[in-house]
């Protein structure tokens, strides 16, 4: 599930799982469990031990994903560490504050913009004339470029580069989906054959299917 391991890595646990996730009224519910058979970092001297007990469940607020609350909830264990002498609960990756939600502060941000950009594109496509969405795609085009995420970059430019072809759509008002499964199907006819040597048989392949051409009575009658 998407979401298991998007939370994963925005914890960056690799100890612990993410067992569940779960929408409550107060956002989203997160519960954790170790690994199987992990040693844990003793939570006074960070040296790995041996699990021997759990302590109840606790939860613990987390730094918002996409604007939704977040709550863990997870049974901290705790450890035989043998530098220390005796059993400690272990050392809580995700409760040590400052320095990681400064980086999930950071990530939440970009996260968001990147949202904001996607969700604006969709208002391209309500333009009903040419020069509207030519001014639209120019705005998006600067703030996609200013948003220092790469992904999003990359994707202003290649609408650059075909700008011409993308505006044509308000000048026609039609998409080129008929052309796009007239390619398809040519693509399958081509792949289903494993290729041809020759353009001619490619030719007569696809007159065979896609013409609709009559077909040949049979001699034999299949029972
Ligand atoms: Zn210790």
């Amino acid at each position: 599930m998407l979401v298991k391991s998007m939370v994963q890595r925005t914890l960056g646990i690799k100890r612990h799982v993410v067992t569940k996730v779960e929408q409550t009224q107060e956002g989203l519910a997160i519960e954790l469990d170790v690994h199987k058979r992990r040693w844990l970092p003793c939570g006074s001297c960070g040296t790995l031990g041996r699990v021997r007990d759990r302590l109840k469940p606790r939860t613990w607020k987390h730094v918002p994903i996409w604007g939704i609350p977040v709550t863990l909830r997870y049974a901290p264990a705790r450890v035989a560490c043998v530098p220390c002498g005796q059993t400690r609960v272990e050392a809580i990756p995700w409760s040590q504050g400052k320095c990681r939600l400064g980086y999930l502060d950071q990530l939440n941000l970009r996260c968001n913009r990147a949202y904001l950009l996607k969700e604006s594109f969709r208002e391209f496509w309500e333009y009903k004339r040419k020069g509207w969405a030519k001014r639209f795609l120019k705005k998006w085009f600067w703030w996609a470029t200013h948003s220092r995420l790469k992904p999003m970059r990359d994707f202003a430019w290649m609408l650059r580069r075909h700008e011409e072809g993308i505006l044509n759509y308000f000048k026609e008002q039609i998409s080129n989906g008929a052309v796009e499964g007239m390619n398809n199907k040519a693509k399958v006819v081509s792949h289903r054959c494993y290729g041809f040597r020759t353009a001619r048989t490619y030719i007569t392949n696809l007159y065979h299917c896609l013409g609709n051409l009559p077909e040949p009575v049979l001699v034999h009658r299949f029972l």
